[in-house]
């Protein structure tokens, strides 16, 4: 379990708002994906993470990446494709017990990291953009309202969710 990210602006941010440098070697050539983990890590097998964001306005807000860099759902195999699927759901399960969002969103963009990761977002009325996307307009100063002992709570959560997930052949 790697500390809790404190950089002040970090590069892949909850919003996918800042974009990798553009290199004369492309997207082949830096990907921060594969460079970094992505936040803060809670759960990691042998293909997938699933990591904790650092964003203030979005207390939760998990991302589940694939390990391999691999842009689409399509690039995996059948059964590897399943076991995202199955983590992204157990993610899910757990935030709903732990904050009792008013809603979950997930999303999988990666139109500025084209590295499989999907993002599962526990949604409530008074935060900063809802009812918009979190890449939306913003809405409102927003608000939290979680318990104090969410983190623990989550991450506890999560890995009793995930303890038994097999890593896909
Ligand atoms: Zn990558």
């Amino acid at each position: 379990m790697s500390e809790k990210q404190t950089h002040p602006n970090p590069p892949l941010s909850g919003r996918e708002a800042t974009a990798p440098p553009l290199t004369s070697g492309g997207w082949e050539g830096f990907c921060e994906l594969c460079n970094q983990d992505g936040g803060e890590v809670i759960f990691r097998n042998d293909f997938l993470r699933v990591v904790l964001v650092d964003d203030a306005a979005y207390p939760g807000f998990c991302r589940v990446i694939c390990n391999a860099h691999v842009a689409e759902m399509t690039d995996l195999e059948i059964p590897q494709r399943s076991a995202m699927m199955m983590t992204v759901c157990k993610v899910e399960q757990a935030l709903r017990e732990v904050l009792q969002p008013d809603k979950i969103n997930l999303a999988s963009l990666g139109n500025m990291t084209p590295h499989l990761h999907w993002h599962v977002i526990p949604r409530f009325k008074h935060d900063k953009h809802f009812p918009q996307p979190i890449w939306g307009v913003a809405q409102r100063e927003g608000k939290s309202s979680l318990p104090l002992d969410w983190h623990t709570r989550l991450i506890k959560n999560i890995a009793t969710q995930l303890s038994a997930t097999a890593t896909p052949a």
